[in-house]
C-alpha cells in the first residue's frame, strides 16, 4: 500500500483534546488521553513504559501508528487520517483473577459504540474482530501487564478503519470495511469517534471487572458472526470443524463437530467460516 505517510498527516489538525473532554463529559475524568503524531506501536509503548497509576486509565492515541501488531506478530496496517488507532491502560485489583474472555469483552464495547454511531450490521467475530456487513472494521489486541502485589494490568489496543486510501488491499483479509463506506461518508470527527468508543469501553471493563466475562456474554453472543453457522478453527495443531455455539463464561469458543462440542481457547487459533 502506498500512501505516503507525510503527505497525509501534514493535512491533518492537531487533535481538539478539549472537544474529546467534553464529548466524555463526567467521565472524561477517568481517563488521562495522551494524543501523539507518532508511535510504532501504541501497545507496545504502553507495555514497556506505562505510567504511574493515578487512578485514571491511561490511553495513548496515534495520529499515525508505524508498526501496528495483530495476534501472532502480525502487523495491524494503519494510515493518518484513514485509521484511529490507540491504546488504554486498564489496572485490575490486586488479586483479581486470570483475565478470561477480556478480548471478547473489548470488542463488545467497540460494537456498541459504532452501534450507537450508526454503523449498521455490526457482528463479532471470536475473539477479536468486530465486523461490518461481515467485513473487518475494527481490532483488537489485548496484552498483559505483570504488576506487584499479584496485581496485573491490561494494555487494550484498537484500531479503527476510518477511511481507507481508495484500492487498500490488505494482505490475508479478505474483506475490509472503513466507517466512511459504512456511515456513507458522515464521518464524525476522530475525537468524537474516540469518545464514543471510551464511553462504551468504560462501563464494560467495570463490569469484567467486578463480574468476569459472564455478564457480558449474552450481549456478545446475540452479536456473534458465526452463530450456529459451519466454522473451521485452525493453528496450534488444531483442526476442529462443526457448528459455532458461540461462547462460554470464559469467552471460549464452542464448536460442536463429529466428535461432541469442543472448547477453544483463543491462543492463537484462527476462526473462519467454512467453505
Ligand atoms: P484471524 O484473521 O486469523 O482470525 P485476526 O483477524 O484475529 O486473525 P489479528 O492478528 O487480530 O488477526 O489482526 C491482524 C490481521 O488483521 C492481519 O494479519 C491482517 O490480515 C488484518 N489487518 C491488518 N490491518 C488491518 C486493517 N486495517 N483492517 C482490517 N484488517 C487488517
Amino acid at each position: 500500500m502506498n500512501v505516503p505517510h507525510e503527505t497525509l498527516s501534514s493535512a491533518l489538525p492537531a487533535p481538539d483534546l478539549a472537544a474529546l473532554s467534553t464529548c466524555l463529559g463526567p467521565l472524561a475524568e477517568a481517563f488521562a488521553v495522551r494524543w501523539v503524531e507518532h508511535c510504532a506501536s501504541t501497545n507496545s509503548a504502553l507495555l514497556e513504559a506505562p505510567p504511574d497509576d493515578d487512578g485514571r486509565a491511561h490511553v495513548l492515541v496515534a495520529t499515525r501508528q508505524s508498526a501496528g501488531r495483530g495476534r501472532r506478530g502480525r502487523a495491524w496496517l494503519a494510515w493518518p487520517g484513514a485509521s484511529l488507532t490507540f491504546s488504554l491502560l486498564w489496572r485490575f485489583a490486586p488479586g483479581a483473577p486470570a483475565p478470561a474472555g477480556l478480548s471478547l469483552a473489548v470488542g463488545l464495547a467497540l460494537a456498541r459504540a459504532l452501534e450507537k454511531l450508526g454503523v449498521p450490521a455490526v457482528a463479532l467475530k471470536w475473539p477479536n474482530d468486530v465486523l461490518a456487513h461481515g467485513a473487518k472494521l475494527a481490532g483488537v489486541l489485548v496484552e498483559l501487564l505483570p504488576g506487584r502485589n499479584r496485581a496485573f494490568a491490561a494494555v487494550i489496543g484498537i484500531g479503527v478503519n476510518v477511511r481507507l486510501p481508495a484500492g487498500t488491499v490488505i494482505p490475508g483479509q479478505e474483506s475490509v470495511a472503513d466507517l466512511a463506506g459504512e456511515l456513507n461518508g458522515a464521518l464524525p470527527a476522530r475525537e468524537v469517534l474516540l469518545a464514543a468508543i471510551l464511553a462504551e469501553l468504560h462501563p464494560v471493563l467495570t463490569t469484567y471487572a467486578c463480574a468476569g466475562f459472564d455478564l457480558l456474554r449474552g450481549a456478545w453472543q446475540q452479536r456473534n458472526a458465526f452463530a450456529s453457522l459451519p466454522v473451521r478453527v485452525s493453528g496450534e495443531g488444531a483442526d476442529i470443524a462443526g457448528l459455532c455455539l458461540g461462547v462460554d463464561e470464559d469467552g471460549a469458543l464452542l464448536v460442536r463437530g463429529d466428535e461432541g462440542t469442543r472448547r477453544v481457547l483463543a491462543g492463537e487459533v484462527s476462526l473462519r467460516l467454512a467453505p
